[in-house]
Parts: C-alpha cells; sequence; structure tokens
C-alpha cells in the first residue's frame, strides 16, 4: 500500500498554471499558508496573445468594445457580470504583471497590439510569440520568492467536505509514490482545461479536465460543458509539429489559406477572408474543404506565410524556429493544418468572487464557465487566467481568515485508500492497458463530440462512453504509478465525456463553437439559455437548461 503524507495548509490551489500562480500570490497577501500542488506546466507557457483593451495601436479600442466583442464573440450566452469583471479588469491585471518585471513587446513607448480573431481592434499584446512562458516564469519566481510551497508532480484525486464545507484534499506524490492528506480551509481549482479528451488536440499531456470532474464529485454545479473550442490551425504536416498550433494572429500579418486545388477559399466564403471569420467558423469551413475532397494530403489545408514580411516573421521566432527544425521554412514553405480540439469554453460555476456554490471552493482560469459563453474569442484565455487567478486567491483568502480548519476524517481517509488499492492490479496479461483505454475513449469523444455534432453521432458516443463506464472496475486497473495516474485521469475523463456529449445532444441549435448538423442554426427564442450540470444525490448526472444567469 502506499506510504501517507499528512500535510495542513489554509489555502490548496490545485495548478500551476497562470492562474494557479496568480492566485498564489493573492492569496499570500492574508498573510496565510498557500500550497501550490501541480501535476506540470499547462497550457499557459504556449500562449502568444493576452487581449488589453488599451488602445495604443487604435485609440478607437477600450474596455467598453472589449466587453461588447466578448458578449458577441460569444454569441450571447455569457454571464454578464464575469464579461464586466473581465473587462474592466484586463488592463490592472496587466500593470501589476509589469511590476512584477514582465516586459511586453512595444513600438515608440506605445503597447503593441495585434489583431486576432473576434476583436474589433488590433488588442492582443504580446512578448514575440512567447508571452505565457515568460508571464509562468516570473509568477514562478515571484511565489518561490514569497516561500509558496508548491509540490510537484502531485496529481488531486479527490476533495473531502464535511457539513458542506471543504476541508481538504488527496492527492498523489507521482515521483515518490506516496498518498498525500492534504487538510485545507479553502481550495482554488486552477486545473484549466480538458483537451486531453481529445485525440487530436493543441493541449499539452497533464490537461485532462481533472478539475472539472474533482469539483462535480463534490457537488459543484458545471455550466455550458458542450461549447469546446477547435482551434483551425493546428499542424497536420509536418509530424515533427503534430498538434502545435499556427497562431490565427498571424492572418492578421498577411497568412493564408489554400486549399488543394490552390484555391483561397476564405476569399469565397461567406466571411470573405481569414480575418474577418471567428475560429470555429474558419474551422468550420476548413472542414467542409477537406469533406469536399479539396482537401491535403494529410487531411487538411494549406497555411501558407510566404508574404508576411520578415520583420513580422521575427515576432514569431518559437513557432518558426520549430519548424524550420523540421525542414519547413514558412517564409517558403506551406504546412497542413486543420482544426484540432482547444480551449474549454464551459466549466465550473462561478460567482464575480470566483466562488462556486460549494463553500470553501473557488475556482479560476480556463477551469471556469460563463466568462466566454459559446465561443472564446482569441486572447481571452489569457485574460481570464490573469483576472480571475488573482480573484480567486483574494476570495479564498478572505474566507480562509473567516474560517477555521477541519480535519479529514480517519474513515474518509481510509474510504480513499480503498478505492486507489482497488485500482492496484497485479498484472494480467489479458488485460487492456490503460493506454489503450484512453485512447478508445479519446477515439469516441473525437467521433461524437467533435467540430460537427449531430443527434446520431451523439447518441452513439453516449452509448459507447457508457459502455466503458459499466467496466470501469475491471477495466481501470493499474500495475504501477504510471498506471495508476492514468487509470485516476481516464476516471474523471468518463464524467467529463458524459456532460459534454449529454449536453451537446440538449442543445438542439448551433451557436458559437457548438454546430449540429441537424439544427444548423441559432434558434435564440429557445435556446439563449445555459444547460447547468449537477450531480444528483443518487450518483446519476443532473442536466438542466436555464435562463442565462
Ligand atoms: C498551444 C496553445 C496556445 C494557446 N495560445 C493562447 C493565446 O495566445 N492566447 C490566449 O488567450 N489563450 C491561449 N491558449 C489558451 C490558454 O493557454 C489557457 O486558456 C490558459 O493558459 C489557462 O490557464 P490556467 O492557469 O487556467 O490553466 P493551465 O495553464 O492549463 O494550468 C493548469 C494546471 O493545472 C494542473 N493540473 C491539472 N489537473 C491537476 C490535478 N488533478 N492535480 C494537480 N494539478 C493539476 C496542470 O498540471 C497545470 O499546472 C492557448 C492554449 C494552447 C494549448
Amino acid at each position: 500500500m502506499l506510504e501517507k503524507d499528512f500535510v495542513t495548509t489554509d489555502v490548496l490551489i490545485i495548478g500551476s498554471g497562470i492562474a494557479g500562480l496568480r492566485a498564489s500570490l493573492a492569496a499570500k497577501k492574508y498573510n496565510i499558508s498557500v500550497l501550490i500542488t501541480t501535476k506540470g506546466w499547462g497550457a499557459s507557457p504556449f500562449i502568444t496573445a493576452i487581449n488589453a483593451p488599451l488602445g495604443h495601436s487604435d485609440e478607437r479600442d477600450s474596455p467598453e468594445v472589449y466587453y461588447q466583442d466578448t458578449l458577441r464573440g460569444g454569441v450571447y450566452l455569457n454571464n454578464k457580470q464575469l464579461v464586466k469583471v473581465l473587462a474592466s479588469q484586463a488592463i490592472p491585471s496587466i500593470r501589476e504583471l509589469e511590476t512584477l518585471g514582465m516586459e511586453f513587446d512595444k513600438e515608440n513607448g506605445r503597447y503593441a497590439q495585434r489583431l486576432v480573431s473576434g476583436g474589433t481592434y488590433p488588442r492582443a499584446i504580446h512578448k514575440k510569440d512567447r508571452a505565457g512562458s515568460e508571464i509562468v516564469d516570473l509568477l514562478g519566481k515571484e511565489a518561490k520568492r514569497q516561500k509558496i510551497r508548491i509540490l510537484s508532480p502531485v496529481m488531486i484525486v479527490r476533495i473531502a467536505k464535511k457539513g458542506g464545507k471543504i476541508i481538504g484534499a488527496f492527492g498523489l506524490d507521482i515521483k515518490n509514490g506516496r498518498f498525500l492528506i492534504i487538510n485545507a480551509k479553502a481550495i482554488i481549482l486552477a486545473t484549466g482545461g480538458i483537451g486531453r479528451l481529445y485525440e487530436f488536440t493543441t493541449y499539452p499531456n497533464d490537461i485532462t479536465g481533472q478539475g472539472v470532474a474533482l469539483a462535480y464529485r463534490v457537488g459543484a454545479e458545471l455550466v455550458d460543458m458542450e461549447f469546446i473550442q477547435f482551434e483551425p490551425t493546428a499542424i497536420l504536416h509536418p509530424k515533427q509539429c503534430y498538434g502545435m498550433l499556427i497562431p490565427t494572429a498571424m492572418f492578421g500579418d498577411g497568412g493564408k489559406l489554400v486549399n488543394e486545388d490552390g484555391e483561397r477559399f476564405m476569399l469565397n466564403s461567406k466571411y470573405g477572408s481569414e480575418t474577418k471569420a471567428q475560429k470555429h467558423e474558419l474551422a468550420l469551413v476548413i472542414a467542409k474543404e477537406v469533406r469536399e475532397g479539396r482537401g491535403t494530403k494529410h487531411g487538411g489545408v494549406y497555411f501558407n506565410a510566404s508574404t508576411i514580411a520578415n520583420k513580422t516573421m521575427e515576432t514569431y521566432p518559437f513557432h518558426f524556429q520549430k519548424l524550420l527544425s523540421a525542414g519547413f521554412d514558412l517564409r517558403r514553405d506551406s504546412v497542413e493544418v486543420g482544426p484540432a480540439a482547444h480551449s474549454s469554453i464551459g466549466g465550473v460555476k462561478i460567482d464575480e468572487g470566483c466562488r462556486t456554490n460549494i463553500k470553501g471552493l473557488f475556482a479560476g482560469g480556463e477551469i471556469v464557465g460563463g466568462v466566454h459563453g459559446a465561443n472564446r474569442i482569441a486572447g481571452n484565455g489569457a485574460t481570464e487566467a490573469i483576472v480571475f487567478g488573482k480573484i480567486a486567491g483574494e476570495s479564498a483568502g478572505e474566507y480562509a481568515i473567516e474560517n477555521s480548519l477541519q480535519k479529514i476524517s480517519k474513515d474518509e481517509i481510509l474510504f480513499e485508500e480503498e478505492h486507489l488499492r482497488k485500482m492496484i492490479d497485479t498484472a494480467d496479461s489479458n488485460r487492456l492497458t490503460p493506454s489503450t483505454v484512453r485512447s478508445k475513449l479519446q477515439k469516441e469523444v473525437s467521433r461524437a463530440g467533435g467540430l460537427v455534432r449531430s443527434a446520431k453521432t451523439l447518441e452513439r458516443g453516449i452509448d459507447k462512453v457508457e459502455q466503458i463506464k459499466e467496466k470501469r472496475a475491471k477495466l481501470l486497473k493499474a500495475t504501477n504509478m504510471r498506471e495508476l495516474i492514468q487509470c485516476l485521469e481516464i476516471d474523471s475523463m468518463l464524467m467529463l465525456a458524459e456532460a459534454i456529449l449529454k449536453t451537446a445532444l440538449i442543445r438542439c441549435e448551433s451557436r458559437g463553437a457548438h454546430y449540429r448538423d441537424d439544427f444548423p442554426f441559432l434558434d435564440d427564442k429557445r435556446w439563449l439559455k445555459n444547460v447547468l450540470v449537477k450531480r444528483r444525490g443518487d450518483g446519476s448526472m443532473g442536466i438542466l437548461a436555464c435562463n442565462i444567469s
């Protein structure tokens, strides 16, 4: 059996992306103990564009225009209170990063801003194409300087609650193979998106949507789970860069999409050009080109950057160099791209203080739902993580001061140990390995809940997921720590798959990132609504459409 370690903290933060790190600094201001646990670095280091309505590249931009763009991009399903917070706090949050030493690219003393999908004006600030990794680095250093403890790699596997309040969590110390019992007054979920639930994704390995499942299982409400953003231009070829995305900001700089017949098809689409379509619209047009036989050898279309000025290309050194080392010179060669699962738009339901419906449980960053409505405009994932990470930290800090610590009981510890023990098995040569089960699940979710959905594919997908779920006890067997981690991730992925497919089936319309080919039109009359997901008392999944919050 696993050896135990007991840890106590005022605030436990799950995740060390921008949201988690920013939350840790905000919580620490309350002079309390703060602990971060993390599996990896998440998606934050890949960020290139961050929305900040400073109006430096175009004076007409403002927080009000940004607010309107976010609502329009979200096809008016957004939680308006959350969008107000996002729009009003974007600039102050960026300034705070600068006081920590972040330097964004500037021209003549003013911020250089890129026009990205969904923005009326150039709004996205950047640091070449590596802003995310610099911010993570900076926040991480500051957290260390403030002696905030970071346990890594540690995976949180369950949250504990008593009398309706959070009392701590259980985790696995992946490197040392130990079972962690963490007593905490408050928990902040900052576990990011769900990318790895899908076969082809731009997201890194540690992003499997586990935080959403942790929240759901402890009774938190979820919202807008049916909306998954598909990045239109993930690389299909060269294979060394498979899954890496071409920033859509490159279209604003002159990049083009071309089909196998050499046609610049976006010009003939209803949008008129690459820059005028939102990400999901671009993805749907690309999918249509492929479906109608004008796709490339690897099942996508060509991205051509030969008209981007050399000086501008120098602002994308990471992408340029990665492709160059695979033998592709972006100034000359076209790469094959296609839609891949990208950001999670829905997630844990919060209020303006990042509070969930469970006392002591807070959430910030990509894990939350409501900010983006039905579609996330480009550059808003980063701003969301910075703004709501800080707020989650402040709210959790305040809460921790006002509440006392309660210990997780021996019975609960035994229960969780038993749950893990059941997954650990001696090798059975006939068993399916967790990797095989995971691939099977990813395939079913991608088929059913991909870019284009229909009642037929969704119903089939729900059945397939149910079949895997029924065999869960037999299938989720691990012979070592790596497999145990995979089994626990699959267990969460099953819950997520059910939520995404069932909510997508209920929404009989097409809106933003959710496209149904059996209901291809927007239906404001019936569907200007959010879909909520909540665990029922009997353990089954409750799904309810309700008026926008
Ligand atoms: C390739 C790529 C490019 C992108 N580019 C942009 C961009 O230019 N602009 C933009 O706005 N957005 C972009 N996004 C989206 C953006 O990266 C995310 O919205 C944002 O980083 C989310 O930050 P976060 O802190 O919420 O989550 P993440 O940065 O994803 O961090 C999540 C953390 O939680 C940890 N974790 C997860 N589960 C557990 C668990 N059970 N136990 C312990 N730890 C756990 C992970 O290891 C990780 O540390 C991009 C995403 C990708 C993948």
